[in-house]
Parts: C-alpha cells; sequence; structure tokens
C-alpha cells in the first residue's frame, strides 16, 4: 500500500474484453482504488484538508492505517516503495513523525466523536521493527487516536522476522488479525523470487503462533511466482492447508512496472512467468482442495474456514463499502468524506510534513456520487456477489439498468450470473476478476496509467 513510479496502460482495451489476458505482460491488474491513482493530483489537496477539517459522517465507520514501510530484503515482484537498509536510530526517526501525525490527526474535526472500528498494521512489513518500536508506537498511537473499541486489530507479517517475543508482544497490543506473507513453501521458488524467509522459519513460528491464540490467522499466498510449477503450486496448498490457518488468500503473481523482474525483462532478460490462464487454473485447484478441506470463498483472493467462529475482515469490508480511513506513514492511502487523498512518496518530504504539524498529503481526488458508486460496486464485485439493493438504498441508482451492458456482457461471457436480488460471479469471473472491472469505469477513467 504504497506509492509506486509511473506505470504502463493495460494492453487490452477493457471496455470490450471480458477475457483474460493470456501472457502477464508488465502492468498492474489489481484494481484496489476508483478512479486510478494517475488521476490524483496536487491540485485537489486542498479538497482533503478541508474534508479532514470538517466534522466527519458519523454514521460512516472510520479506521486507521499504520505504514510500516521496512523489509529485510526486496522481493523482485514487489512494486512497493519499501526501505531495505535502514537501522535502528532510523527507524526511530520515523516513527517519531508517525506519532506526530497520529497526533495531528486526533485533533482534527473529522475524528472527534468517532470511535475507530479498525486498525490496519500494514507495510513494508510491521513485523520487521523492534518490540520495543511496537510497543512505543502504539503507545504513541493510543494516545492521540484511542482504540479501545475497535473490532479488529490487523498486522502483516513476514515469517523470518518473527520472534517467540515479538509474537508475544503483537498479542499484547491488541492484534485480533495475524497474517502471514508466506506466498509459497518451496525454498528454491521463496530464494529465486527474493523473498528473505525460507520455509524452516514459516515452521519455526507455527506452534508460537497457535499458542498465543490469535482471533484470526490468514496466510498469504502468490500463484505463479517466478520458478513454480504444478507440481510445486499443489505441494505448497498441501502445506497451507496443513498450516491449518483460519483464512488463505491467494494472490495471482503480477508484474507491476517497476518491480525488480519487470526492469529485467524491458531489459531482455527472459524471466518464466506463468501466463493467466494457468495461474487461474492453479488458483481454481486451491479453491477445489481448500472447499475439500473445510473453507468456503469469502472474496475472490480469501478462502476462510466454514466453522470459523469469526469469519469477518473488518478492514477489507468497511473499505469495500466506503468507510473512511486515515492514512498514516509514507506514501500511505486514505479516504475521508469521498476524498481519496496520499501522503508524499519520499522519506524526507513525509518526515519534514509530519514533523511540523502538518498532514504530509501529497495528493488528492474528490469523487463525486458516481464515482463513490463505481468503487463500492467494483471493490464489492470482488467479494463475487453483490446486491443490487445495497446501491439503490445507498446512492438511489439501479446497477442493473445503468450497467446492463457490462453485465450482460460478463453473463454472456460465463463469467457473471445475473438474478433476482443479487449478481453472483461465477469462478471463471472470480478468477480473473481484476481484469473484469475496468468495463465499469466511466470511458474517461479508461485505458490509464494504474499509478
Ligand atoms: S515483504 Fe512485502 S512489502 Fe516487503 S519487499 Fe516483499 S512484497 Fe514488498
Amino acid at each position: 500500500m504504497t506509492d509506486t513510479i509511473d506505470n504502463i496502460p493495460p494492453a487490452v482495451d477493457p471496455a470490450t474484453a471480458p477475457v483474460a489476458k493470456q501472457s502477464t505482460e508488465v502492468g498492474s491488474v489489481f484494481v484496489s482504488n476508483y478512479p486510478a491513482y494517475s488521476f490524483w493530483s496536487e491540485e485537489a489537496v486542498p479538497e482533503a484538508h478541508r474534508a479532514l477539517n470538517r466534522p466527519g459522517e458519523r454514521h460512516n465507520p472510520l479506521g486507521l492505517y499504520l505504514h510500516i514501510p521496512f523489509c529485510r530484503k526486496r522481493c523482485k515482484f514487489c512494486y512497493f516503495k519499501v526501505y531495505t537498509g535502514k537501522n535502528s536510530d532510523e527507524i526511530q526517526i520515523y516513527l517519531d513523525a508517525l506519532a506526530r501525525e497520529l497526533d495531528t490527526y486526533g485533533k482534527l474535526p473529522a475524528v472527534q466523536q468517532r470511535p475507530l472500528k479498525f486498525v490496519y498494521f500494514g507495510g513494508g512489513t510491521p513485523s520487521f521493527i523492534s518490540v520495543k518500536h511496537l510497543k512505543w508506537l502504539v503507545e504513541k498511537a493510543r494516545e492521540a487516536l484511542p482504540w479501545d473499541g475497535v473490532e479488529e486489530v490487523a498486522f502483516e507479517c513476514e515469517p523470518g522476522t518473527l520472534s517467540q517475543s515479538k509474537l508475544a508482544a503483537i498479542k499484547d497490543i491488541g492484534v485480533t488479525r495475524l497474517s502471514l506473507g508466506i506466498e509459497h513453501f518451496n525454498d528454491d521458488i521463496l530464494r529465486e523470487n527474493g523473498r528473505a524467509h525460507v520455509s524452516k522459519e514459516i515452521y519455526r513460528i507455527q506452534s508460537w503462533v497457535k499458542e498465543m491464540g490469535f482471533e484470526q490467522l490468514n496466510i498469504d499466498l502468490i500463484a505463479g511466482m517466478v520458478g513454480d510449477t504444478r507440481e510445486s503450486w499443489e505441494d505448497t496448498v498441501q502445506r497451507a492447508i496443513d498450516y491449518d490457518p483460519d483464512s488463505i488468500t491467494i494472490y495471482q503473481l503480477e508484474l507491476p512496472y517497476n518491480a525488480v523482474y519487470s526492469r529485467h525483462l524491458r531489459e531482455g532478460e527472459k524471466i518464466p512467468v506463468a501466463d493467466w490462464k494457468t495461474k487461474q487454473a492453479w488458483h481454481s485447484y486451491a479453491i477445489d482442495q481448500l472447499l475439500a478441506a473445510g473453507y468456503e470463498v469469502s472474496s475472490a483472493y480469501t478462502m476462510i474456514k466454514k466453522d470459523s467462529p469469526n469469519k469477518k475482515f473488518v478492514y477489507r469490508d468497511a473499505l469495500w463499502h466506503g468507510s473512511d480511513m486515515l492514512a498514516t506513514g509514507v506514501a500511505s492511502f486514505g479516504h475521508m468524506s469521498g476524498v481519496h487523498f496520499q501522503n508524499a512518496g519520499r522519506w524526507d518530504a513525509y518526515l519534514e510534513g509530519a514533523n511540523a504539524g502538518r498532514l504530509p498529503i501529497q495528493r488528492a481526488f474528490a469523487t463525486n456520487r458516481r464515482e463513490q458508486l463505481i468503487r463500492e460496486m467494483i471493490l464489492q464485485l470482488k467479494l463475487g456477489r453483490i446486491e443490487p439493493g445495497y446501491f439503490q438504498d445507498k446512492f438511489s441508482v439501479n446497477i442493473l439498468n445503468d450497467f446492463s451492458e457490462a453485465f450482460e456482457r460478463l453473463e454472456k461471457a460465463g463469467q457473471l450470473r445475473l438474478a433476482e436480488g443479487e449478481i453472483t460471479l461465477t469462478r471463471e469471473g472470480l478468477l480473473q476478476v481484476d481484469q473484469l472491472l475496468p468495463q465499469f469505469y466511466e470511458p474517461k477513467y479508461r485505458n490509464a496509467r494504474y499509478t
């Protein structure tokens, strides 16, 4: 969830192409917002400040995102701007700025009288920082924005950064949803893709994680990492099931423009990357195995245990239903009363703004009601199921009429089913949902750079 450099336009006209791209080309496919980040501008930053400086919409849930941009090593498929060489003093300098930014947020009218519904520690690698730093940050955050009533505190981890004492500290600060970035269980594939951890580290923490009793344990996997084969993927899916998490989230490898692999490809290097059909077939295989193992579909990416006492993913569901979110940390993204905004993406600019007591917002976009409707509709489609009645009630729009062309095209292509009261994606639609969503975009936002 950080900024990227520029990106290239999609190779396929998204308005008329219900079929997945074949080869994995360089460029972002994953849709996390609307309109695309490339439409956000510096000129719109005052709109973000205005939204934050007037009373917020109290009926709308509010969340907090804390961005920890440090990693042990840069993965070759990663497009986030992460820092791999920062020492403890530099991390403290960053956390000081983060604490100052939290303090600034705590005093804003948009935040007053609004309890936080969720807190999300993302990165980068939140589990990279020390126990001392983590406890200090949480103390400062809770002074600025008390979160006693939150429904969920989510925390992303890289397995090799966890010790028993660090896991205890993570539990101690109130984390309810622990998410492990495992990605694959095969050491050769992990090494080839530049991951910092190996499988030994994944298994070393398994019993500690279980003993600590987090409400939810999620693990992330990526289908189609460089070097992956049908055999190695099947083995990874089996190991993931044996690991026994509450949920398993599966992404299909993409090659954002500024990832290391993408640069190598542009320089003419041959890198074997599975095509989309192959990745979808592998993802589909995983869904079948997980269904058989007692999981059910929670979204296009996540399978959750049917008998899990807590199946909610508050952060995801709140964001996909238009919640407000305070974004803290370098390059992080937020949303307030219909205005998207992003913090400065450069270390120095972020520190300077935050330490001066200014919100270090670098670009923004004020959405109108139509854009808000489309944003929620495409994001909720990622759940695999949407209810037209929700959009009628919230936006007074009959989406079946307004988007009939796109819905019918997808239905004809076997990617979606239209029924009274709900629209559901088929398995085929679910497996390539991000490539289908641009069909719902307004024409001016199609064929654009992603970031
Ligand atoms: S651990 Fe995550 S954020 Fe860090 S480099 Fe790898 S993919 Fe990027």
